[in-house]
């Protein structure tokens, strides 16, 4: 957007701020924001954070709130349980979520990057504020760095060091507790390790990687990993909201002088403010970067800066291209018209699913290696095994009724009382009279009921010998 100081205007782009000519990392030592967006990101990171370690303890009518038990091949989401028998409402579910994403992403550009992911919460909200604290503000933990090893040195960085693993376990025990549960992990921790090898190894592997990611990775995560970074060129616009440097308003920049007078230049002093603060080590006075995760951290600065100066606020904002250039107030573009129709059609038929979906599922299968028997009574026989799922908060006594056909159905397993959000298998045998089979294979439905309430059909077919022909 902005006029940049290189040769070539848009020289910036052929190599990330963080990694040098020779491939080497750059470390980036960024001053502490302080401003009102800073401090609005303190409290909705305090909230997500509150969220994200008390979820795990929360329940919903007796259910977790959030679990995803990949082992017991069950997920709760908002206390409502989720089987196998539901993926395709997960399908849905996912690709909703992706064109909402799309949607919000072409309107607000990045603000999911800078306000709520969990890396730049992470990061910018707890580890940093860690380093800032132990360290001192980025000039001096560059000095720090660069620094022979002293006993201070060393008693810093241990500190940090320590504080920072100390951290990570406690992330990523949070992490494990979204899969296996609380109540696992509580015994997890409170037994030896030996009696929970798996879950101990997982333990360790989810630490020491947020340990790594938090105290050495850092920003890379964002700009060489994060998928949705790296898609950020084709879902932005130029009528996309993103942090953005006002170039009309600020070049040509230029030092203040001891007057103050400023004939011919923008309002940008050129102070370095913004750069100084950039998590990321960019210019945002170059435009809309890979690299910025709107994390609002130079919209702070160059306030302060132009506050100090008296001019006033907004040279670096929440703006569009199309706002800062022409002067354009936010468009519903006909891509957004596109996306919000995609989406509503979506989340209708998400909804109408949701609220549609059983309480209980029965998947009925023909018992292994069996076809047909023969009896001597005239009848035929086909075995089945059926397995019910039960998604609600109780006990559920299941029985089975074969409907419309002439014949009679006899539980041979186990009684089906299905315990809540549990499941039961159980086998059972029709036997219908030969004479009233008019083809090899006869459409049945089997009614599953609990009491006099019918919960589920299902539709099976019965193997027969080929009926005779008259000749
Ligand atoms: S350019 Fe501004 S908004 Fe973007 S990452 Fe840097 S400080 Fe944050
Ligand atoms: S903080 Fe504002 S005034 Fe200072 S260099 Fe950045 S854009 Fe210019």
């Amino acid at each position: 957007m902005g006029a940049p100081k290189s040769e070539r205007p848009d020289a910036f782009r052929d190599s990330l701020a963080t990694i040098d000519r020779r491939g080497n990392r750059i470390w980036v030592y960024p001053t502490q924001p302080t401003g009102k967006l800073y401090t609005a990101r303190t409290i909705v990171a305090a909230c997500l954070l509150a969220f994200l370690f008390g979820a795990p303890w929360i329940k919903l009518n007796g259910n977790p709130l959030l679990l995803f038990d990949i082992g017991h091949r069950k997920f709760f989401i908002l206390g409502f349980i989720f089987w196998p028998q539901d993926i395709y409402l997960f399908v849905l579910g996912a690709i909703t979520l992706a064109v909402f994403i799309i949607l919000f992403t072409a309107a607000y550009g990045r603000l999911f990057c800078g306000w709520i992911c969990p890396q730049t919460v992470f990061l910018e909200m707890v580890f940093r504020r860690i380093e800032y604290f132990i360290e001192g503000n980025g000039p001096r933990q560059r000095e720090l760095n660069r620094a022979p090893m002293s006993g201070t040195k060393f008693i810093k960085k241990a500190l940090k060091h320590s504080l920072f693993f100390g951290l990570a376990f406690l992330i990523g025990n949070t992490f494990l507790s979204y899969f296996i549960g609380i109540n696992a992990l509580l015994e997890l921790i409170s037994s030896p390790p030996a009696e929970h090898l798996t879950g101990f190894v997982l333990m360790c592997i989810f630490s020491l990687i947020f340990y790594w990611v938090f105290s050495w990775f850092r920003e890379q995560a964002c700009t060489l990993v994060c998928p949705y970074g790296r898609l950020q060129s084709v879902l932005l616009d130029t009528n996309s909201i993103v942090v953005a440097y006002d170039f009309r308003r600020g070049e040509p920049r230029g030092p203040m002088s001891r007057g103050g007078d400023r004939p011919g230049k923008g309002d940008c002093i050129d102070c370095g403010a913004c750069v100084k603060v950039c998590p990321t080590g960019i210019d945002i006075r170059h435009g809309t970067q890979l690299e910025c995760v709107n994390c609002t951290a130079c919209i702070d600065a160059c306030n302060r800066a132009m506050r100090g100066v008296g001019f006033p606020p907004g040279l670096i904002r929440y703006a569009s291209y199309d706002t800062i250039a022409h002067g354009r107030p936010l468009r519903f573009t006909p891509r957004m018209k596109l996306y919000t129709a995609v989406l509503s059609v979506l989340v209708i038929v998400f909804s109408t699913l949701l609220i549609l979906r059983t309480p209980v599922e029965a998947t009925v299968l023909r018992a292994a290696g069996s076809l047909f028997e023969e009896l001597s009574s005239g009848a035929i026989r086909n075995v089945y095994t059926i397995t019910v799922t039960n998604k609600t908060a109780d006990k559920l006594p299941v029985t089975l009724r074969l409907a419309g056909a002439n014949g009679t159905l006899s539980l041979l397993g186990p009684e089906l009382d299905v315990p809540p959000q549990g499941q039961r298998e159980s086998v059972f045998s029709i036997e219908i009279p030969k004479a009233s089979l008019f083809t090899a294979n006869s459409l049945i439905t089997i009614e599953v009921f609990s009491g006099d309430k019918r919960l589920s059909t299902v539709r099976t077919t019965f193997v027969g010998p080929e009926p005779r022909r008259n000749p």
